[in-house]
């Protein structure tokens, strides 16, 4: 690394270190500095699943609710093989912020399944998805906790889980969860809403900072929901040449630029980005340290670090996916003059169309697709500035920024309710 200090990778501890240099800032009293610092509940459960061949097997699973002073806790399900409880916290902190940041009445939630979905049947994975819900559902609600979407999970999931979930309740509830399919009260817009919400941030960057979008190069690392939709709202709306685009499985790089539509294609029907026709295959990391205008990481965690932080070209880092930056990166980042839009800024358009869709459920009235959109840019657009103002106020780094917006309307409304 470049610091030469080897620190932890493990999310929760990046998350309450990110907390606890917010707390310094903001001279946050102990005791709500505590309280902000751990869930305030979480669930670990143990899910059977009759599996295809008849035998059983036993996935854990886990459902954080983080903090709900400001509103019902708000976040996704992941399914992943690697999936620990560290980083569903981790994630469950983000959402919190998340939802502050961009000032909706909620608050932060996550959850996961310890499972690979690549490797269970269509009937697996729906048994998975009921299977959680039997164990969790107690204890959601659409006024308790809302899930959604998240790595691995999609609209089918979401809505598996709102059949088990209101088959248990005995009446409809489609506020229980977002990201659902649309004739069961999804909302027009949900799909692309993490990526479009992030081009509006990268738009408004691009303005604060004197950067021409328009044909500049651009990588994205991730290719599901948040990073295909990204590469093509970033040709649609921005108008960015995307020269590179990776997968699990590797990146393809051309320097005229990779059609959206096409890749999309081919990966709909291979798999992966990966053998791309008249692209040169690149790895996941040799796709972050390209001499790109804008970086989208839309992948997993951890993936600008110490050790590779000095080598980012982009000026405009745009982080699509959760935690893809450590506190050593945003320092070299920072002092290396390139603009970070924090995750938790950058993709909460995924969560504020989910807000939406929770208050189009409520009033059993939906709006078309242009409402939503021009909402969602309003929401991100103030959200982008007020972290922006914060950061150049205070002279830190944007995430430091983004937190000093977020921590500080927690913790009112947590003072608001005499918790500390
Ligand atoms: N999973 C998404 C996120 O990390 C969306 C959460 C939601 O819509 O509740 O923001």
């Amino acid at each position: 690394m470049d610091s030469g200090v080897q620190t932890s990778l493990n999310p929760f501890e990046i998350a309450q270190r990110q907390l606890d240099e917010a707390a310094k800032r903001l001279d946050l009293d102990p005791g709500l500095h505590e309280l902000l610092r751990w869930p305030l509940r979480e669930f670990h459960v143990r899910i059977p699943v009759r599996m295809d061949d008849g035998s059983v097997k036993v996935f854990p699973g886990y459902r954080v609710q983080y903090n709900w002073a400001r509103g019902p806790c708000k976040g996704g399900i992941r399914f992943h093989p690697e999936e620990t409880v560290d980083t569903v916290r981790a994630l469950a902190a983000w959402m919190t912020w998340k939802t502050a940041v961009v000032d909706l009445p909620l608050g932060g939630g996550k959850g996961g399944v310890v499972c690979n979905p690549k490797e269970l049947s269509t009937r697996e994975l729906e048994r998975v998805s009921r299977g959680y819900i039997r164990a969790i559902g107690p204890y959601l609600g659409p006024d308790v906790d809302v899930p959604a979407p998240d790595v691995y999970t999609n609209p089918q999931v979401m809505a598996w889980m709102l059949d088990e979930y209101e088959t248990m309740v005995g009446r409809r509830a489609p506020g229980v969860i977002t990201g659902k399919p649309l004739p069961l009260g999804g909302s027009a817009g949900r799909g692309d809403a993490t990526a479009r919400g992030g081009m509006y941030c990268a738009r408004e960057a691009g303005k604060v900072l004197g950067i021409d979008l328009r044909g500049a190069p651009a990588a994205i690392q991730g290719y599901g929901n948040a990073g295909q939709f990204a590469h093509a709202l970033g040709e649609e709306l921005l108008g960015l040449k995307v020269v590179a685009v990776s997968d699990s499985q590797g990146g393809i790089y051309n320097p005229n630029g990779l059609p959206s539509k096409d890749v999309i294609a081919h990966k709909d029907r291979t798999g992966t980005v990966k053998g791309f026709p008249g692209a040169k295959t690149i790895t996941n990391a040799e796709l972050l340290e390209l001499d790109v205008v804008a970086l989208f990481p839309a992948a997993l965690e951890n993936q600008i670090t110490g050790a590779n932080a000095s080598r980012i070209k982009a000026r405009i880092v745009a982080e699509l996916a959760n935690g893809p930056t450590t506190p050593e990166a945003d320092v070299v980042l920072h002092k290396n003059g390139v603009h970070v839009i924090p995750d938790f800024l950058c993709n909460a358009g995924g969560v504020t169309v989910s807000y939406f869709e929770q208050v189009q459920n409520a009033y059993n009235f939906y709006w078309t697709v242009d409402e939503v959109n021009a909402r969602l840019d309003a929401k991100m657009t103030t959200a982008f500035h007020a972290v922006h103002k914060s950061a150049t106020e205070h002279k830190v780094h944007n995430r430091l920024g983004a937190y000093l917006v977020a921590v500080q309307r927690v913790a009112e409304a947590v003072r608001l309710r005499g918790w500390a």
